[in-house]
């Protein structure tokens, strides 16, 4: 089942220095550019809505899945102290990729947590967070606090190489996660998963039909059955703060939403039971204690994107460390 990846030598550098650009860019600036690449001239940054052209243009920025899994590995994982797992391969138009996860791990007692991308293979942002975040850590721009972390860097490869949400079979394997028998990417987290109890889940997501950022929290349970404070509000309170745009409609996916944060309650159970389990309810039904869900919108650039996954991670990081002292 297991097996390490370290001795493959890779050879793909573009995206990450495309991204560095752009990271040193400030906010603004980046709108701006973005504005320009798309034509889009004078316009504020709400005001541009998703284009076709920007979104394949985005895509093509993108290499084969395998190629952005050897390039985490190649570069980052030894230097970040993560340790990668093949834990099988998943059939792609072009090939075989492998399924991998990735593992920081920092002694017993710390907090456990999940971090999982690309399970819609038409939402880029996520694998190219996880990506830009290893990147962070081994050349120290980012110092994790002591946790365990593991890390599904991209769940569904054949749906990204094929630029679809669902993958190569046309499933949506994020409503995999109740069948009995859940396609192949999901019956190998589900195996890595099932015994595992996580303190905090947080997934990579994004929203083709949203304009600003919102997520889903489930929120915890203490030991007395009482929920505890829910971070949602702050998470969109800062990006808001860094000039992101933040979805404030009332209501988002047909659910209530508060300043861009949803909070599913029970009542979900039976629309799960007939669409399917996304991996959020797995988690929580499995005993992780909260499950952030977060939505970019792909009319902002990439870089924009990759950037609000990654704050939001490290808000969390930070938060879950710091109750745990
Ligand atoms: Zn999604």
């Amino acid at each position: 089942m297991g097996g390490h990846l370290t001795s493959k030598k890779y050879l793909i550098h573009n995206l990450i220095s495309v991204q560095d650009n752009f990271l040193k860019i400030p906010l603004q600036g980046r709108l701006n550019q973005a504005q320009k690449q798309e034509g889009v001239a004078e316009a504020s940054p709400r005001q541009y809505g998703p284009r076709a052209s920007a979104i394949s243009k985005m895509m093509k920025e993108f290499s084969s899945p395998q190629d952005i899994i050897q390039n985490i590995q190649e570069r980052y994982l030894e230097k970040s102290g993560v340790t990668s797992t093949l834990l099988g391969e998943i059939a792609t138009d072009n090939g075989p990729c492998p399924f991998i996860r990735l593992k920081r791990k920092s002694g017993i007692g710390l907090p456990k947590i999940l971090l999982s991308a690309g399970i819609h293979g038409d939402e880029p942002a996520g694998p190219h967070a996880v990506m830009s975040l290893l990147q962070k850590i081994s050349d120290g721009t980012i110092i994790l606090p002591k946790v365990n972390l593991d890390i599904f860097p991209l769940i569904n490869p054949s749906g990204f190489l094929r630029r679809t949400r669902t993958n190569q079979q046309g499933k949506d394997l994020n409503r995999c996660f109740s069948t009995g028998h859940p396609p192949k990417e999901i019956r190998l987290m589900m195996d890595y998963l099932k015994n595992r109890e996580y303190d905090l889940s947080v997934e990579f997501h994004e929203d083709i039909d949203t304009k600003g950022f919102y997520l889903y929290e489930h929120q915890p349970v203490d030991m007395a059955g009482s929920r505890t404070r829910a971070w949602g509000a702050e998470i969109t309170t800062l990006l808001r703060k860094q000039g992101f745009p933040i979805n404030e409609s009332p209501v988002i996916e047909g659910m209530p939403a508060v300043d861009g944060v949803i909070s599913p309650r029970r009542k979900r159970r039976s629309f799960f039971r007939r669409h399917g389990w996304p991996q959020a309810f797995y988690m929580h039904k499995h005993g992780t204690k909260r499950t952030l869900t977060l939505e970019t919108p792909p009319c902002l650039s990439l870089e924009d994107r990759t950037k609000m996954h990654i704050e939001v991670f490290l808000f969390a990081l930070k938060k879950l460390s710091g109750d745990a002292t």
